[in-house]
């Protein structure tokens, strides 16, 4: 992201010149009190809002122009939202099937999915049949399966329980490094991001105000604000 703003409609400006660089393979966390801009952020990622001024790029391809389908980004909402007639491995495989993939290799990679995400045994089952942690897994599978070149979560585990939090945190983690995904993740759970990323931007106001590692930004942090938020003891 090189100095990316966004203004809405009315003048509000919601991003301020933000620059950020997401390394190939890196788990970024965008983390942050409600309103500070994340969810901006990663629209402009995918190509769902317009930047303002400044660009995204994409490696050397610059964002502006490209469609979302061309940019290759993946995006995983709050409420995952399913075809509610297609079963669990129906939604995987739609992209693979949208995209001309055969359906005998489409279920294989569907499978091996599922297996990471702990949802073989529900593959059979329409959405309705499935808890909130196995409809987001389904949804995760789904974002994922056509291999993105950068996957988009915003607030993935925020309206889970406490356990299935926990868990599927935990499954996000495995599979993102096991798969090798740019990841931008979105969230304002300070445990989330201090057990998930590779690095936290801490975000405030449309602005970066602390970027690091979990360790750099816990034991080091820039700012006051970054301290208070990550509740480091001073
Ligand atoms: P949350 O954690 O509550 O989802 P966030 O950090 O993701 O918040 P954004 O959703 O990016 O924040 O919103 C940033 C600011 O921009 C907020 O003040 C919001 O009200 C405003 N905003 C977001 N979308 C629009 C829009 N379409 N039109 C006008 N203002 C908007």
């Amino acid at each position: 992201l090189d100095s990316v703003s966004k203004v809405y409609n009315g003048g509000y400006l919601a991003v301020d010149q933000l620059s950020l660089e997401v390394a190939d393979g890196e788990f970024m966390v965008l983390l942050g009190p409600s309103g500070c801009g994340k969810t901006t952020v990663l629209r402009m990622i995918a190509g769902l809002e317009e930047v303002t001024t400044g660009d995204v790029w994409f490696g050397r391809t610059k964002g502006t122009g490209l469609t979302p389908k061309d940019r290759c980004v993946a995006m995983v909402f709050q409420n995952g939202a399913l075809y509610p007639n297609r079963t669990a491995r129906e939604n995987i495989i739609f992209p693979l099937r949208m995209a001309g993939e055969d359906p005998v290799e489409a279920g294989a990679k569907a499978a091996g999915l599922a297996q990471i995400l702990g949802i073989d045994a529900a593959l059979d089952r329409l959405p309705w049949t499935l808890s909130g942690g196995q409809r987001q897994r389904v949804a995760i599978g789904r974002a994922i399966i056509r291999q993105p070149r950068v996957f988009l979560m915003d607030e993935p585990l925020s309206n889970l329980d406490a356990t299935m939090r926990t868990e599927l945190r935990q499954e996000i983690g495995s599979m993102t490094r096991d798969m090798n995904v740019t990841t931008v993740y979105v969230t304002h759970d300070q445990v989330e991001a201090l057990t998930l990323a590779d690095r936290i931007a801490i975000m405030r106001d449309g602005r970066i105000e602390d970027v690091g590692t979990p360790a750099q930004v816990y034991d080091d942090p820039a700012t006051a604000f970054t301290a208070g938020f990550l509740g480091t003891p001073r």
